[in-house]
Order: structure tokens, then C-alpha cells, then sequence
């Protein structure tokens, strides 16, 4: 697809992963690449390659959208993020390294990873820089602990949302909503057509759970992403009085936001929530399981990590509960533990008999704020909107087509557009 619009210099867009999926975001805007993800699957897929791009800004450190910036070490690029973004993405890229020796492909080693953090220039939210002919700014996406949404400003201009979450939560503080006049929006549309529940409802829905659950003798086993969801669920439980194990990787990535209190809507009440818990080793694990107790722990969709010890000692229990804190990819052990009641660990198929709950604590907006997104943007002049990650992201496009009265279009990984 061309659009040719105007007179003077020409942009070039390029999508090179995250279209129609969720996963490997990455889109080349002339010689500045936004994000360069990876789809971490079994084998684990990448953005389209052979790229040689100048700049690369990365909006936030899950790894869909960083996992393979550092295989790029050898183009020699500018790189730009926030000191959280940079320091997480260093810490999930050592967590890939070790992944990809067991499974054999290895998108990068120690050394690409090393040369990353020396290359990276970490930036602040809403200061402007400049590099490949375009003046830049990062907006505070409010999605985890330093995400932004990318403002590229050149003879065209391009707002790039990231993941985005336009409410607050327990952690962080919304996304910044004073967005800038552009010509060009690209945004996700994870949640386009569902809309989440009310916060606070949820919340008590989910404590409920919990405490019906130790009343009852049994344990809570609390699947969670190590980056945000963890903590905002610790700060939950927290607030109402429950003291919960924890274990995972959870517990290093908190200590990596507390390096940053600025980025985190209340340092004080985090550290808090955390000095309220009992972290757990792999010696103790034992113990957590012998009487009634709630573990927080990764991995967010059973796929690895301490989820699964604490599974295999509790699948079988019906007083006990797996409560699901977010969205579960098809063909994880999270959803088949929620459609068909059995998960894979360690080459065992496990029938469970402990309650299956899944609560949804998403940290992207939902419909009606992808919607009024789109809405603020068009009334500031966008023409162009491309709707990404998502499953969506077709029907996202014709509801903007429709209703905003701008051009809009969900492309597929390998589309160039040139404006
Ligand atoms: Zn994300």
C-alpha cells in the first residue's frame, strides 16, 4: 500500500512484526526503528531482519517489544529509552540467553548484550532529542514502570503508542494524555471490543477468592508477570490486610523499579506492600505449600518458572485455587488450565482438580479508551492512524474508518508505506 500525500520530503514506514499478533513488535519509520520485539513461542519468532537501522527507540522493556534490539549490536545504532526500559531489558535479555541454550536458537549472546547497555542513551519523559533527522520526545504510556508512547517530529510526524494503559492502577499513574499534534498515529489495539471491569469491583472479587479459599484449607496460587503485575498484585493483596510468599523472578525486577522511584505513581506504598511479604527460595518452597497460604509467582502464563512447582503440588487438591491475573496466549498452559482444565509441566499432563479463576488486571486500555484515543488524535489533525498488535486490529481500523473520519489500516508484517 502507497499513500503518496503532498509535496516535500517522503516517509517511509515499514512493519516489520506485531501486525494482526500480539508479539515482535517492531516498525521501521525511515532509518529509526520503533521497537524490535520478540514472540517468545517454542520456537520463539522474530521481526522481518536484515535491517540497518540508524536509531533505535524502545518503548518498553516486556520483551515482545525489546527481546531482540540486541541483535542488532553490529548496525551500530543509536539506542534511546528510559533508565527503567534499558535496565529491565538488560535483566529479561539475560533471562532469554538462558532460554535459548535450552532451546538451541540464540538471537543474541553476553557480549551483544553488554555493548546494548553502553550504546544505550537513557532519556527522561517529555525531554526533547534529536537523531536520524527527527526531533524526538517520550510520553509516559503508564503501561509498566517506564513505557512510553515514541513522538517522532520531522517533516512528517509520527506518534507511536507502544502498549498503552489510559487508567490508573495501584503501580503507575495513566498514560500521559497531553499527546501532540502528528500526522501519523500507530497504535495497539490489544483490547479492541472488550472492555474491562470496574477496578475496584474486580479487586474485591479477587480478595474474596483468596479468603474464601484459606478459610477453606487451601492454598492460592497466584500465576503473575514478573514485570508489574507481581507488584501490583502484592500492593492488592497488601491493602487488604493479606500477606502473601512470593517467588520468582517478580522479586529481582522490583528491585530494579526501586532504583526509579519517579517512574512509580507511590514508592512508599510499594515498598510498603513489599516489606509485608515473605520471599521465597527454592529451599523453602516446601514449606509454603504444608498449610494454607497465597504464593504470588511467575511465570504469568504457567508456562516455566515456580508456577509450576507450586502446581504440582496443589493440582489435585480442590480446596485449592489457581487465580490467573491476566491475558492468557492460546496454547499456554494458562489456557488450557482455563478451557480444558489440565496443564504440561515437565513432560506430565496434570488434571486439574483445584478451581481455575482468571481475573483481569490488564495494563493496557480497553476499548472505550482505544476508542477516545483515536477521537483526541483526530480532533489534533491525524490523517493516517495504522492499528497494530492485536487480533483485532482489522476491525479496529474500519471502526476508525468509520466513525473518526480519517484513513485508517490495520497492515500485515511486511507492508512499507510511504507517505
Ligand atoms: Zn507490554
Amino acid at each position: 500500500m502507497i499513500i503518496r500525500k503532498g509535496g516535500g520530503k517522503r516517509i517511509n514506514i515499514e512493519f516489520l512484526g506485531g501486525c494482526k499478533e500480539v508479539g515482535r513488535s517492531a516498525v521501521l519509520v525511515d532509518d529509526v526503528l520503533l521497537d524490535y520485539g520478540m514472540k517468545p513461542s517454542n520456537p520463539p519468532q522474530f521481526p522481518i531482519n536484515g535491517i540497518r537501522p540508524k536509531s533505535i527507540i524502545v518503548s518498553h522493556a516486556h520483551i515482545d517489544h525489546s527481546g531482540t534490539v540486541a541483535n542488532l549490536m553490529d548496525v551500530n545504532p543509536e539506542i534511546y529509552m528510559t533508565s527503567p526500559t534499558r535496565d529491565l531489558a538488560y535483566f529479561l535479555g539475560k533471562d532469554t540467553i538462558k532460554i535459548s541454550r535450552s532451546q538451541g536458537i540464540m538471537p543474541f549472546e553476553d557480549r551483544d548484550l553488554r555493548r546494548f547497555m553502553e550504546k544505550t542513551t537513557a532519556m527522561p519523559y517529555n525531554k526533547e532529542f534529536y537523531t536520524s533527522e527527527y526531533a524526538v520526545k517520550l510520553f509516559d504510556a503508564g503501561h509498566i514502570p517506564g513505557s512510553s508512547c515514541i513522538y517522532l517530529n520531522g517533516e512528517k510526524s509520527v506518534f507511536y503508542t507502544g502498549d498503552i494503559n489510559t487508567r490508573d492502577t495501584r503501580l503507575l499513574k495513566k498514560a500521559d494524555h497531553n499527546y501532540p499534534k502528528t500526522d501519523v498515529l500507530i497504535i495497539e489495539s490489544t483490547y479492541f471490543g472488550k472492555n474491562h471491569p470496574d477496578r475496584s469491583e474486580l479487586e474485591k472479587k479477587f480478595v474474596e477468592s483468596v479468603s474464601e479459599t484459606l478459610d477453606c484449607g487451601g492454598n492460592v496460587i497466584i500465576p503473575c508477570f514478573a514485570v508489574g503485575r507481581t507488584q501490583e498484585i502484592v500492593m492488592i493483596l497488601h491493602a487488604y490486610g493479606l500477606t502473601p510468599y512470593v517467588d520468582g523472578m517478580g522479586v529481582d525486577v522490583l528491585d530494579i523499579f526501586m532504583r526509579y522511584p519517579s517512574f512509580l505513581r507511590d514508592e512508599k506504598k510499594l515498598e510498603e506492600a513489599f516489606n509485608n511479604v515473605i520471599f521465597v527460595n527454592s529451599r523453602r518452597r516446601a514449606e509454603v505449600v504444608s498449610e494454607p497460604s497465597i504464593v504470588v509467582t511467575t511465570a504469568g502464563m504457567l508456562n516455566g518458572g515456580p508456577a509450576l512447582y507450586y502446581l504440582g503440588k496443589k493440582y489435585d487438591d480442590p480446596k485449592s485455587r489457581v487465580l490467573l491475573t491476566g491475558y492468557q496466549v492460546e496454547d499456554t498452559n494458562g489456557s488450557k488450565a482455563i478451557n480444558y482444565r489440565y496443564v504440561e509441566a515437565r513432560g506430565r499432563i496434570l488434571n486439574l482438580k483445584a478451581k481455575v479463576e482468571q481475573y483481569d488486571f490488564s495494563a493496557h486500555t480497553d476499548d472505550s479508551g482505544l476508542k477516545k484515543i483515536v477521537s483526541e488524535f483526530v480532533k489534533r489533525g491525524t490523517e493516517h492512524v495504522f492499528t497494530i498488535h492485536g487480533e483485532k486490529t482489522k476491525e479496529f481500523a474500519k471502526w476508525i474508518s468509520d466513525n473518526c473520519g480519517c484513513t485508517a489500516y490495520a497492515p500485515v508484517n511486511g507492508d512499507e508505506i510511504i507517505f
